[in-house]
């Protein structure tokens, strides 16, 4: 499900119309690299607690709570949980296997896993990532 780079075959082949074929291939190519994918390339720093050949995880820069992780698959394909649980459910157990692994590594092994999904939702980060948060919970905490 991968939609990076320039895949078709008449691209950049409109020699009539240059200007024409430069706005296609542009609006075609790689998108931005995701803050989380520029982490992933350690483009810039993070705490990174686990890395898997599909996932990485490290701390949340601004916490919410005693532990606070973000669980993070390395393709940006998808934007959202919904579009993963469609697109590679598989990733998405992986994905909950390791915030268990983690919460039981940094915390008790109790743990609240948390998909944001849409700006209303606050999510802020348009590349799929579960927060782990875990260490004592209040609950009242839930949604605010
Ligand atoms: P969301 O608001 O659900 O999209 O979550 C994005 C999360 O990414 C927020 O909790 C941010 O604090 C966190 N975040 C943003 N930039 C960084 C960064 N460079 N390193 C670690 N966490 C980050």
């Amino acid at each position: 499900m991968e939609c990076w780079g320039v895949g078709s075959d008449d691209v950049g082949t409109d020699s009539a119309h240059p200007q024409r074929a430069r706005s296609r291939l542009e609006s075609m190519s790689t998108p931005e690299p995701s803050i989380f994918s520029r982490i992933i390339s350690r483009e810039i720093p993070a705490d990174i607690v686990a890395e898997t050949n599909e996932l990485i995880a490290f701390r949340d820069v601004s916490p919410k709570a005693p532990v606070h992780l973000l669980v993070v698959p390395k393709t940006q394909a998808y934007s959202n949980v919904v579009e993963l649980a469609a697109g590679d459910p598989g990733l998405l157990a992986k994905m909950v296997a390791l915030a268990n692994e983690l919460a039981i590594e940094h915390a008790s092994g109790d743990f609240r896993l948390v998909f944001n999904t849409g700006s209303e939702a606050g999510q802020s980060v348009f590349h799929v990532h579960a927060h782990v948060l875990a260490g004592g919970l209040d609950e009242g905490t839930l949604a605010g």
